[in-house]
């Protein structure tokens, strides 16, 4: 069996060397034949020339290095692509990810489970991030059509058929924690105690959570969009019945002519919610002017992995 280690990289120049000692001392261990795929999401340091170097004194070591910084998701995407594995693991380079998992993921993967999922504790946390993480998954599961599990991220282990499957949605926004719970199919969960990051520092700024926040709302679902429709035909009927009212007034004791006030009101809100409204829907259409336009996920300016992209069914 060949397992495929998917690991994106953006600016771990600092880590990435210890990284792949500790993967390659604990998979030594395990019972399996083992690559390890490294994306370079473009990064800004030395990473490439350390995984060029990793590459060169390693055969097990691959890297596929992008033309720039595409994201993460697009770094897994590729990972996912290149690799060979008959199950793959996915995951962070910074060691937040403990290698030692690698070995309860196979056991469980052995048991017949597609998916094997670390779910990290949020122990260690910064009480404001364990206070927004919980705050966004109520909301999020409550608007969206797949479920999201706090803790969840993309440290897993995916079958052969899983990675083909997610391979075939081929949408350019991903929401990979959302595409893999679409998938579905035989799925384990266990628990593991995150590490603070050693070195460098999270990429993940307030300004893109907020955004991933977004993305993970809108990628699966049209509920925004229904939103509009319901609160539409609500300030409908109000307005309905206050015309009417206004009207009964009028034909009965006149026009008086005061009303500025009340007319100011109404035209403001109903500009504010049509501007909200209008958003919605801009958001839906920004999203389809990406899509059809089918630009690629990444593009590769290196890499020592040949012959082996998995090309997506054309439509
Ligand atoms: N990463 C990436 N491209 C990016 C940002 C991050 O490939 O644009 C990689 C990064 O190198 C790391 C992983 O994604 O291996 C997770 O990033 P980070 O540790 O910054 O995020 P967090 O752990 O805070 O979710
Ligand atoms: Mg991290």
């Amino acid at each position: 069996m060949l397992i495929s280690i998917v690991v994106p990289c953006f600016n771990e120049e600092e880590i990435i060397g210890r990284f792949h000692d500790q993967v390659t001392k604990e998979i030594s261990r395990l019972d399996a034949e083992f690559e390890l795929l490294y994306v370079d999401d473009g990064s800004k340091d030395r990473t490439f020339e350390l995984l060029q170097e990793i590459a060169g004194r390693d055969p097990r070591a691959r890297y596929v290095s992008f033309s720039r910084n595409f994201g993460k998701e697009a770094a897994m995407l590729a990972g996912l692509r290149h690799a060979a594995g008959d199950a793959v693991v996915i995951m962070d380079a910074d060691l937040q990810h403990p290698p030692e998992l690698i070995g309860r993921m196979m056991e469980l993967h052995a048991q017949g489970h597609d998916q094997v999922i670390a779910q990290r504790t949020r122990k260690g946390d910064r009480v404001t991030r364990t206070l927004t993480a919980r705050l966004y998954y109520r909301l999020i599961n409550r608007l969206v059509d797949v479920e999201l599990v706090d803790g969840v991220g993309d440290f897993r282990m995916l079958s052969r058929r899983t990675v083909d499957a997610v391979l075939e949605l081929t949408e350019y926004n991903r929401f990979s924690k959302g595409l893999f719970s679409w998938v579905g199919f035989r799925t384990a969960t266990f628990g593991y105690e995150n590490a603070v990051r050693e070195q460098g520092r999270s990429a993940w700024t307030f300004g893109k959570l907020l955004n991933y926040g977004l993305d993970g709302v809108i990628s699966f679902n049209n509920k925004p969009l229904r939103a509009a429709v319901y609160l539409g035909m609500l300030l409908l009927g109000i307005a309905t019945a206050y015309s009417a009212w206004i009207v009964g007034v009028a034909m009965v004791n006149g026009v008086d002519t005061p009303g500025y006030v009340t007319l100011l009101v109404v035209v403001t809100a109903l500009a504010g919610v049509q501007m909200v409204m209008l958003g919605v829907v801009g958001e839906y259409v920004g999203r389809i002017y990406y899509e059809v336009k089918r630009r690629p996920h990444f593009l590769v300016e290196a890499t020592n992995v040949t012959g082996r992209e998995r090309t997506v069914p054309s439509q």
